[in-house]
């Protein structure tokens, strides 16, 4: 009998527990993907994160043929698609790996009802995860841990899943079955164009998983060992730029996991092997907000802090763009913003450094630019993005010590030559590294490279944000 595995936000072949599991119960397998109307006409969609998903489902497709099958795509809904094929094709059993988003959760709800109606199974598992939520709760209490550190070191004492079991060959469907469900949204292979979005710049990372594979090779042979210092400065290649991958489930978290693993054994070094850990505590603040959105799925519409909702936030406009265009006049900030605006990718650095001048410079809603993130990057996840935001705007779990950063000591600090700054500003890269490090550029100098002054003060937006942070607080 035949089985269906429907891919989400795994879209590999290789270490994919949900894979692996409907292969061990029919060779006869077809793969499905459904590009989801629901998620695709939303308004935070970026362009550089559709390129890539249609680049890896390309691949995705290939690999499926070189195993001697099938990955069929199709559009529309997916409650209403997949128990329609499952149905038409008369599989026994539909497998897919868990998701922690509120939608996602309520949508596989849905097609598990929809699929036990027709009398047909389905199975699912936690395959993005080294822990899935619920295996890592407090000792005190045995609920979800709201607080990093003590999570990380709890995640690290387990023990971790090997890499999932790799597939032989499949058994294709013949002619006839396909043609079975061919009126049911099957598509071709669309492109970003296709679906209404375009870009054409360089993505930071490959799509498809052998590309995948290469750069996390790439990176634990090399990077991982200087990671904890090199990690901080925009201006060098020191991170992974895996995010696309991970987002996308283009490579197995335990094949990671050896990775990082092996990295250890090929060093004697203790201070490499505290860069090697470093890496490992990203891995598990990804986690964590997984986990956290599991839990708490209120984060996903507000703060969690409800004192937050009576924020007096300014939200001015003209403000609000001027940050999206990387326009205000602060050099690090604009070549950040420009640094989005052109790749759908920023450095983690430079991410901390926008979200805390949106909400503590211009005091504008973390929301506004949890969302602009979105409808940029092509890493964007819900999680890990209002993580982000909800810590940088002091409105999420762990909000001590109230962080504000100082856009000029950051730029002294992480960009001292000014190279990144150069790079993103062009109009200003002539000028000394003081005046773009500072951001204090003399108004004629400035003028003469058509740079803009600055459009707030810091010191006095930091002084009026923890004015209102008080009142709240009260
Ligand atoms: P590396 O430094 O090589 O880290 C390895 C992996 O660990 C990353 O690919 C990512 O999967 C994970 N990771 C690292 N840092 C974090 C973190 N703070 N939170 C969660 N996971 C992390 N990351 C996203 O993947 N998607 C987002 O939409 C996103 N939005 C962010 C918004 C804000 C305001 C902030 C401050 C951070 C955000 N991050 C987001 C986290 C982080 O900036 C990126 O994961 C990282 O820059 C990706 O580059 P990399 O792959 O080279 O990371």
């Amino acid at each position: 009998n035949s089985v269906i595995f429907w891919h989400r936000r795994d879209l590999r072949v290789s270490d994919n527990i949900g894979l692996s599991k409907a292969y061990q119960h029919s060779s006869k397998l077809v793969g499905l993907f459904c590009l989801d109307t629901d998620i695709l006409n939303q308004d935070n969609v970026a362009p550089a994160r559709i390129t890539y998903m249609l680049g890896c489902l390309q691949d995705l497709r290939e690999s499926y043929q070189q195993l001697g099958g099938q990955l069929l795509i199709f559009q529309g809904n997916p409650t209403q698609i997949i128990p329609q094929v499952a149905d038409a094709l008369k599989v026994d059993c539909v497998f897919w790996n868990n998701d922690v988003e509120p939608y996602s959760k309520k949508r596989d709800n849905q097609v598990i009802e929809a699929l036990q109606e027709r009398g047909i199974h389905s199975q699912t598992y936690w395959d993005q995860l080294l822990h899935a939520p619920g295996d890592i709760l407090t000792k005190s209490n045995n609920a979800p841990y709201k607080v990093y550190t003590p999570f990380w070191r709890s995640w690290l004492k387990e023990e971790k899943a090997n890499i999932a079991q790799a597939l032989g060959k499949l058994e294709s469907l013949s002619e006839e079955e396909i043609n079975t469900v061919k009126n049911l949204g099957i598509i071709d292979l669309p492109t970003a164009k296709d679906l209404g979005y375009s870009w054409d710049a360089p993505l930071i990372l490959e799509p498809g998983e052998t590309a995948a594979k290469e750069q996390l090779n790439y990176f634990c042979d090399s990077l991982i060992y200087n990671y904890q210092e090199q990690r901080n400065y925009p201006g060098i290649n020191g991170t992974s730029t895996l995010s696309p991958a991970f987002k996308f489930g283009v490579i197995g978290i335990r094949e990671v996991w050896q990775a990082t693993l092996s990295a250890y054994e090929n060093t004697y070094s203790d201070e490499a092997r505290e860069n090697i850990q470093t890496w490992q505590q990203e891995i598990a603040w990804r986690e964590f907000y997984q986990h956290c959105m599991y839990f708490f799925p209120e984060l996903a519409t507000g703060p969690y802090r409800q004192e937050f909702k009576d924020f007096s936030w300014d939200n001015n406009e003209q403000h609000f763009q001027a940050w999206c265009e990387g326009k205000t006049g602060y050099p690090i900030v604009d070549a950040a913003m420009r640094q989005l605006n052109e790749t759908g990718w920023m450095h983690n650095r430079c991410r901390m450094i926008v979200a805390s001048f949106l909400t503590k410079d211009l005091i504008i809603n973390w929301q506004w630019g949890e969302k602009y993130f979105m409808q940029k990057l092509i890493d964007g996840d819900l999680s890990a993005n209002n993580g982000g935001w909800q810590w940088s705007a002091s409105s999420g779990m762990d909000p001590k010590p109230l962080r504000i950063f100082n856009p000029a000591s950051q730029a002294q600090k992480y960009d001292p030559d000014g190279e990144y700054i150069r790079l993103w500003v062009p109009e200003i890269s002539s000028l000394d590294t003081e005046y773009l490090v500072t951001g204090k550029i003399p108004p004629l100098e400035a003028h003469s490279c058509g740079y803009l002054q600055p459009i707030v003060d810091h010191k006095q937006q930091q002084r009026e944000f923890k004015e209102r942070y008080k009142q709240i607080k009260n």
